[in-house]
């Protein structure tokens, strides 16, 4: 790969970061060999694909990082950038770095060949460890990017050069992970800087095998506010909520993975503190404010009672969503409407009962087929149907998405053919009305499930009768061969074509759900990941509402019901407006499982109808918007 002068290797990890192309930078990519073509082909895309960043992880409201700038730093105010938002009183401990004392010279190269490869064997077995107790995709796959550094081409030749040179595996290792580092470090890019720690975590837990200290876990007591140069990733993902109230760092940034995994975990996080925050003295008293970027040191008893009021405000309410969130979600005047969460496996499923979920409303199953040489098999595929069953019991409804996947889902083991619109190809339904193969070991799998929870199947991308009907086809001879008939079938709407014959397909299927995701992309001809028309794509579109009010009134004609497992869904704002629609079931993302329930519980249906009426005679997503915020509650 070559940029004006610089190379790098493609198959390293930290020789293309080490390039620090941007956005719009045009790179030449060369190849030789068999795979040629395929590897450039590949690549390509993995380029245009920005290499598996997702645009959309930075926090979602700027607005406060903004008012942080105006905030003027003092001996009492240190102001970094708000990582996380929330607010917490807490006392400072801090987490300095454990130093390793390394020979520099070794036993030989050949031993400490050894002795590198167990460290660095040992130290993936480590990782997976820790990766096995997560659920959450998004800490898995920083975790899996640590792996893919353990083997990076440029870390390892510049670690054997140094063993070649006599010195120690230690010294070796500590020298390419600190160069490759510092070298991200001193870029000018803030995403590639923050990519540093990344390199430092993963070298760190190498570097202490070798050294054979354990290192120190983070142990932290009760209501603290961390404080640290840098936390590594890892000390992240082991962070216990309960006894960690915030933190504070001085590296990385709002896109960094620490400031992702701060807000996974919930609490409030600033990165980029002055340096003065190293210096404060342990259990000093402390107010983070995540949302504005600030930490304020010994605050007086006005600014603790104004940060106390404003934490038992936002307290009261969760804390009186928490206390609904396991009753029967309700309008105020008793109408029933289910509240159930998306999901993509077991560990979800238990994890969204716990905080309230009615049922599962969207088992994407796709989640089963990623990430393998392989598809899965029938009896993996059911094992995993039926723990989520299990988790559900036999009074919660669990409908299961069948396998989703094209556009901009790829499989590695199901190769599409090349489309100049992915997005209008081979996608959802059409995928595996290709490959009936998988349809049906797919189908036999969740019909094991049958006896075990109110099982639903639905099919996805579905935009004709014709599709519909052979998927059913496929569908009615495994049940037959299986004998499990007591299943419902439905499809989801995201295709335009079938939101406006949804009165069509109603006397066909038992129940729809909205996808509102896809539907706002294609409603719109907006692609969903598109980074400068994220904006616009707005689910509160008129058109996008014209479209779920045509789907409810061709359900009501045949006395079936709709749902909307999009993320629309999850908008606690919008909820009244779709049950006002006509929607019976929310399929949400299970932390707005009991903010969602609450709202429902504050409004009647009547009143949902009215919301329906004003807002589908509005002309703008921003007009729809401003409604719905001016008539929160
Ligand atoms: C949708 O499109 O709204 C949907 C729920 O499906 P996915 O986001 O998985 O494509
Ligand atoms: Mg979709």
């Amino acid at each position: 790969m070559l940029l004006d002068e610089q190379s790098a290797n493609a198959k390293s990890v930290v020789g293309v970061m080490g390039l620090s192309t941007r956005k719009g930078d045009k790179v030449r990519i060369e190849a030789a060999g068999e795979d040629a073509e395929q590897a450039l082909a590949e690549l390509t895309q993995l380029l245009l694909d920005r290499c598996g960043e997702a645009e959309d992880e930075a926090p979602a409201a700027p607005a406060p990082i903004a008012a942080a700038a105006q905030q003027q730093e003092s001996a009492e105010l240190l102001v970094g950038v708000g990582a996380s938002p929330g607010l917490a009183i807490g006392r400072v401990y801090h987490h300095r770095l454990q130093e390793f004392d390394v020979p520099e010279f070794g036993q030989g190269a050949s031993l400490e060949q050894q002795h590198f490869a167990r460290a660095t064997e040992e130290a993936a077995q480590q990782i997976d460890a820790v990766k096995s107790q997560l659920t959450d995709k998004a800490k898995q796959a920083i975790l899996s990017m640590h792996q893919e550094l353990l083997q990076d081409p440029d870390l390892l030749a510049q670690t054997y050069a140094g063993l070649a040179d006599g010195k120690s595996a230690a010294w070796s290792w500590r020298a390419a992970f600190s160069s490759y580092s510092a070298r991200l470090e001193a870029q000018d890019n803030a995403l590639l800087r923050e990519r540093a720690s990344d390199i430092r975590d993963v070298g760190r837990r190498v570097l202490a095998l070798l050294a054979g200290i354990k290192q120190a876990s983070l142990d932290v007591p009760a209501g603290s506010i961390l404080i640290a140069e840098d936390l590594t990733p890892s000390d992240t993902a082991a962070l216990d909520p309960k006894k960690v109230l915030g933190f504070c760092t001085r590296t990385g940034g709002a896109t960094s993975h620490v400031a992702i995994l701060a807000r996974s975990l919930g609490i409030p996080a600033i990165c980029g503190i002055s340096q003065a925050a190293l210096a404060l003295p342990d259990s000093e008293q402390v107010i983070i404010d995540g949302g504005r970027g600030t930490l304020r040191i010994a605050p007086n008893a006005e600014q603790l009672a104004t940060a106390e009021a404003e934490i038992a405000q936002i307290a009261e309410r969760r804390a009186a969503e928490a206390a609904m969130s396991q009753r029967e979600a309700r309008t105020s005047d008793g109408v029933r409407i289910e509240v159930v969460a998306n999901i993509r496996n077991a560990a979800d499923a238990r994890e969204a009962v716990a905080m309230g979920a009615e049922g599962v409303g969207l088992l994407r199953s796709e989640f089963l087929f990623d990430n393998r040489d392989t598809p899965p098999s029938e009896q993996e595929q059911a094992e995993e149907y039926c723990a989520v069953a299990r988790a559900l019991g036999t009074e919660r409804p669990l409908v299961v998405r069948t396998l989703d996947v094209g556009g901009d889902k790829p499989l590695s083991y199901l190769p599409l053919p090349k489309e100049d619109n992915p997005f209008l190809g081979l996608r959802g339904i059409r995928v595996s009305l290709e490959r009936p193969d998988l349809l049906r070991t797919q189908l036999r799998a969740i019909l094991q499930a049958a006896p075990l929870t109110r099982l639903h199947i639905m099919f996805p991308m579905v935009a004709s009768l014709d599709e519909l009907r052979a998927a059913k086809a496929v569908l009615a001879e495994e049940q037959a061969a299986s004998g499990r008939q007591d299943v419902k079938v439905g499809i989801m709407v995201e295709v335009p074509s079938a939101a406006v014959m949804a009165a069509r397909f109603a006397p066909e299927v038992d129940f729809f759900s909205i996808g509102t995701n896809d539907l706002t992309q294609y409603v719109l001809a907006m692609d969903r990941g598109h980074p400068q028309l994220a904006k616009q794509a707005d689910a509160l579109h008129p058109a996008v509402l014209a479209m779920i009010a045509m789907t409810c009134d061709g359900a009501r004609a045949h006395g079936k019901w709709v749902g909307i497992c999009g993320g629309l869904a999850s908008d606690e704002r919008a909820a009244p407006l779709l049950v006002g629609m006509g929607v019976t079931e929310l399929s949400v993302s299970t932390p707005a499982l009991a903010a969602v329930k609450a709202t429902l519980s504050r409004w009647s249906a009547a009143e949902c109808r009215t919301l329906a009426q004003q807002a589908l005679a509005l002309s703008t997503a921003s007009e729809v918007r401003e409604h719905l915020n001016a008539q929160a509650r």
